[in-house]
């Protein structure tokens, strides 16, 4: 087994109630790198023993972290943001090593993951109730929000900071306590995450995490014990119907971040450099394998063709290799099964027509890289249009008016995330409020923010992260009827 370059100090054991720990079957799970399909480390495999162990840790912690002063949990948080920028290099290594993304894309998904721990110490402190006189005049409504108590957090492996953090730091700010089960391909970072809150002060049994293969039926197990009261769920729209349907059996309140399959639309009065420019970031942050990817291009029959050249030229001069190498703005995909699947969807759209603007021999030497592709003229029935890429693939066809556009945008079953460039802002305004989407990027090719809330409509998700509406995601409602005259 070849071990490559993990930085020293990166936890390979499960925390579970303050203790790092062996499974006790001792099962543990290769780490790969894709770049290299090297071995990294191996982790420890959480089974069902673990995960009764951890729901205890978390419910025995939970009332006393909820206890805590709102200034004190905030403090941690502050502090957990802090550690993670001075150790904001490490980290991102680990990210690119374990996930593949460029250091840069790393780099970037540090600050945006650190940022959500500042983001609910500030808002810990904000909490705010309801009191007023009911319309009879005769009683009092107070409305009171209490932390709904131990949160299980499953989070995917393109993000395996910023999906952690973004559970993690509302679910402290609302005083509950979490186990985290991050993805199996990328445990790592989140393990050394859960060091840097254990640093900065976070108590025993408050944050636990449980490596483990999606396959494994832990969460199910967890969601069954009635000492848990929240499932929080970052993946695809599949996996997240199953665990909805896991999380009925004992009701628990479920949050869902689930795929998507983003319509990028371009007027012809828009400009075109910053359109270029934004579909750019929009496809291609995360080497293209983000919820919020940009995956089907529909561009104003006038400027269709200028736009796809650009676009193509753009995406054709991307240096791809090993996330660590100099200059790298494309690294490897996740995993095999990640790149035949993106290729076999640009074989699927060729066979069907689809016209292949120019594309890099395939990439030679070990490591799961595709080569960028931008497709034009792409047949409705191909798959490409249907699924999330999740690969350095885009999708362009054209239209005629700004109601095939929205039709057109609208035409799926996801609907997180939807992008328009246009230069008349009325315009631009009426088409927003048009599109089935939980977030739009207007001019924009970037939306995410620790500060707004994130989240889909239609089976893109159920609730938001960040902004002020992430924290209530954590807490209960208790109304109290009372009168004092
Ligand atoms: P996935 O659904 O395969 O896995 C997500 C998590 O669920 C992982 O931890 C996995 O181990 C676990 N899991 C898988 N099957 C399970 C099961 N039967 N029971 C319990 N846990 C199970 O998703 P992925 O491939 O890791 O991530 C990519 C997907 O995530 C894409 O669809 C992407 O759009 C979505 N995503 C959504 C958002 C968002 O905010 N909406 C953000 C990032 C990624």
């Amino acid at each position: 087994m070849h071990i490559s370059q993990l930085p020293k100090g990166v936890p390979t054991k499960m925390l579970i109630g303050g203790e790092w720990v062996n499974a006790k079957d001792g099962a543990i799970t290769e780490v790969i790198d894709p770049a290299t399909t090297e071995v990294l480390a191996g982790v420890p495999l959480a089974g069902e023993a673990e995960a009764m162990d951890a729901v205890s840790a978390a419910y025995n912690a939970q009332p006393e972290w909820e206890r805590r002063a709102p200034r004190d949990r905030s403090e941690i948080l502050r502090r957990s943001y802090e550690h993670m920028l001075e150790r904001s290099e490490e980290i991102a290594r680990v990210i690119v090593l374990e996930n593949g993304k460029s250091l840069a894309d790393a780099r970037g998904e540090v600050a945006y993951a650190a940022e959500f721990f500042r983001w609910y110490a500030e808002e810990a402190v904000r909490q705010t109730g309801i009191i007023q006189r009911a319309p009879s005049g005769s009683n009092q409504i107070m409305v009171l929000r209490q932390a709904i108590g131990v949160a299980v957090l499953v989070t995917p492996w393109n993000f395996p900071a910023a999906m952690a953090t973004r559970k993690i730091a509302p679910a402290l700010a609302a005083g509950c306590t979490v186990i985290l089960k991050p993805a199996t391909d990328t445990p790592l970072t989140a393990l050394l995450i859960a060091k840097i809150l254990v640093e900065a002060g976070v108590p025993a049994g408050v944050v636990n995490v449980l490596p483990s293969r999606g396959s494994s039926n832990i969460v199910s197990k967890m969601l069954h014990d009635l000492r848990v009261r929240k499932l929080s769920f970052t993946g695809s729209t599949p996996v997240g119907r199953t665990l909805l349907h896991e999380a009925a059996d004992t009701v628990i309140n479920s949050s869902m971040e689930l795929g998507g399959n983003a319509p990028f639309l371009v007027f012809a009065d828009a400009d075109l450099d910053a359109a270029v420019a934004g579909a750019m970031i929009a496809k291609m942050r995360n080497g293209g394998e983000a919820c919020t990817a940009a995956n089907r291009f529909y561009v104003e029959a006038p400027v269709a063709r200028a736009f796809s050249a650009r676009f193509a030229a753009a995406m054709g001069a991307l240096k791809m290799g090993p996330g660590l190498a100099d200059g790298v703005e494309l690294g490897p995909l996740i995993n095999q099964e990640a790149q035949e699947k993106v290729e076999a969807l640009v074989g699927d759209a060729l066979d069907r027509g689809a016209h292949l603007l120019s594309r890099a021999e395939p990439w030679q030497g070990k490591g799961y890289f595709v080569q960028p592709a931008v497709l034009e003229d792409v047949d409705p029935t191909a798959q490409l249009l249907k699924e999330e890429i999740f690969g350095p693939v885009a999708a362009v066809t054209s239209f005629e008016t700004e109601d095939e556009a929205i039709s057109l945008a609208n035409a799926t079953e996801f609907g997180l995330i939807s992008y328009l460039y246009t230069g008349d802002l009325a315009k631009g305004l009426r088409v927003a409020e048009a599109l089935e989407a939980g977030m739009i990027g207007l001019n924009r090719g970037l939306v995410s923010d620790p500060a707004a809330p994130f989240g889909g409509v239609k089976q893109s998700g159920l609730g938001r992260e960040g902004g002020q509406e992430g924290v209530l995601e954590y807490t209960e409602a208790k109304y109290i009827a009372t009168s004092w005259s």
